[in-house]
């Protein structure tokens, strides 16, 4: 029997398994894809390295650095962050910084901006915080929202802003934030948000590196990983649960004490018994389209936005620009294009071959490069990329929460099992936090920070 079972191997799962395996316990980790590392994983061929979106490594808690130090040794750069995002037809600096962004109006629509961020401040003051649309309007007035807000985060979300929770403008997000970074911009304080770093870490081969380094870690420590293995049902017992799946070698049968589940949501309650009941709680899918590219370089941002509906795709990232060692020589580079889409979005089932024909014809004529340049392309489909906090999530979520706790040797750890938008270190920070409270005897490495805004235990 072991001690601790684990689904699934993303950082989460990952981290949760090593850290227990120091502590002696016995550990096997379940992951259904062919590889581990889930969201932070790297995607590798023909000598071009993808992260499923550029992932940087950005913390405020020197424990945490400390562990990645560790963990990835000499092979962890420093890199600049230089961003852009398209608005009105111009690139300006991303984080958005007031008045410069201004400088992508003609001087009377700036003019009607500023206008309407004074006025919301006199007409605006009693809207109730609802939703992420009346949390931005009360703030900045309807044409800020219009103009800054509501396109980019309605592109990443694929609902109207009146759908989404006020809760998570004021959550400490970090790619789809436009609000974090223009409240940065305004009233800058000590620790910068996410979105308004100016370095980051990044290791040398790809973010990847990290559920790799700690899956090699974990074999060496006696873990079991068992990779394309699906949980099919788990069946709770008297001293824990036994859980049954499959894997192309057969099926399996393990039991276990404690579960400590990092898998979507839906999926874990679907293998438990009593799950009569659906719960609204939606997962933002992402495709990724790869191009590798016979051209030095196309631009020198790290990340570059597009909020514009017209344009298929919502962020672009040039892992050379990240680390020299992402593509195979000087001559080329590459480019990940972010999709925001989910199953049910037309272009969710579109062929790859279509999406990118329609991907590369739009970076032509915005003239980054021209279609004879592409040597490869590829598409890689994320169903649960991000948590999205809907207007009533946090009940729901809570529902889901009183169902699972009458088995009190489940827990639910990181960003996809607790549903929560946590970035890497968050979920690092986050399995240190579970195990301080299930091991209170003993030491751990990493003194999780106190609970930052939109996170909660
Ligand atoms: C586009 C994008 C950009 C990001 N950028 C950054 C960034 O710059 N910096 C940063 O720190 N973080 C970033 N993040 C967030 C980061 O990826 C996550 O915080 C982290 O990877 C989450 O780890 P996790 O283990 O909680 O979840 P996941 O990575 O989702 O791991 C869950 C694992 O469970 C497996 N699984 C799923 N279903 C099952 C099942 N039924 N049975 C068994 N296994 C299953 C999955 O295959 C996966 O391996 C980004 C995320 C995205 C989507």
């Amino acid at each position: 029997m072991d001690d601790f079972i684990i689904l699934g191997a993303g950082v989460a799962g990952l981290t949760a398994a090593r850290e227990l395996l120091r502590q002696g316990q016995r550990v096997t980790l379940i992951e259904k894809g062919r590889e581990v590392g889930g969201l932070a994983r790297t995607f590798e061929r023909e000598g071009f390295r993808f992260d499923l979106g550029g992932h940087r490594f950005h913390s405020n808690n020197p424990s945490v650095v400390r562990w990645l130090h560790e963990l990835v040794g000499e092979d962890l750069l420093r890199v600049p962050r230089v961003s852009h995002i398209k608005l009105n037809g111009r690139f300006v600096t991303y984080p958005i910084a007031f008045p410069n962004a201004f400088t992508a109006f003609s001087p009377l629509q700036a003019t009607q901006l500023a206008a309407s961020y004074a006025l919301a401040h006199l007409t605006e003051r009693r809207r109730p915080d609802h939703s992420f649309e009346d949390w931005i309007i009360k703030r900045f007035g309807s044409l800020m929202y219009q103009h800054f807000f509501q396109p980019y985060t309605e592109k990443v979300w694929g609902v109207p802003g009146r759908e989404l929770a006020a809760e998570w403008a004021a959550a400490r997000i970090g790619l789809p934030n436009l609000w974090q970074a223009v409240r940065h911009t305004l009233r800058p304080s000590a620790i910068p948000p996410a979105t308004a770093i100016d370095q980051f870490y990044y290791p040398r081969y790809g973010f990847g590196t990290i559920p790799q380094a700690l899956a090699r870690d974990i074999v060496a420590r006696g873990g079991q990983i068992l990779t394309e293995a699906t949980p099919i049902c788990v069946q709770p017992g008297r001293n824990g649960f036994e859980l049954f799946g499959t894997t192309p070698a057969g099926s399996f049968r393990l039991q276990g004490r404690e579960l400590i589940s990092t898998i979507p949501l839906d999926h874990l309650l679907g293998l438990l018994p009593q799950n009569g009941s659906t719960y609204p709680l939606h997962y933002r899918g992402l495709l990724c389209l790869f191009l590798a590219i016979q051209r030095p370089q196309i631009s020198g941002d790290s990340w570059t936005y597009f909020p514009e509906p017209s344009l298929l795709f919502g962020r672009t990232h040039e892992p050379k620009n990240w680390s020299p060692a992402m593509v195979p020589d000087d001559s080329h580079t590459s480019l990940c294009v972010e999709i925001f889409a989910s199953p049910g979005d037309p272009v969710w089932s579109w062929p790859d071959e279509q999406i990118r024909r329609q991907v590369v014809a739009q970076l032509g004529q915005m003239g980054w490069l021209a279609a004879a340049e592409v040597r490869h392309a590829w598409v890689v489909r994320l169903r649960h990329a991000y948590p999205r906090y809907d207007v009533g999530y946090r009940a729901h979520l809570t529902q889901v929460h009183d169902f699972l706790h009458q088995w009190p040797w489940l827990h639910l750890v990181g960003r996809t099992g607790s549903f929560r938008y946590l970035n890497s270190d968050g979920v690092v920070e986050d399995v240190f936090r579970f195990l301080a409270h299930r091991f209170p005897q003993t030491a751990v490495s990493i003194q999780p920070m106190p609970q930052q805004n939109g996170r909660w235990a």
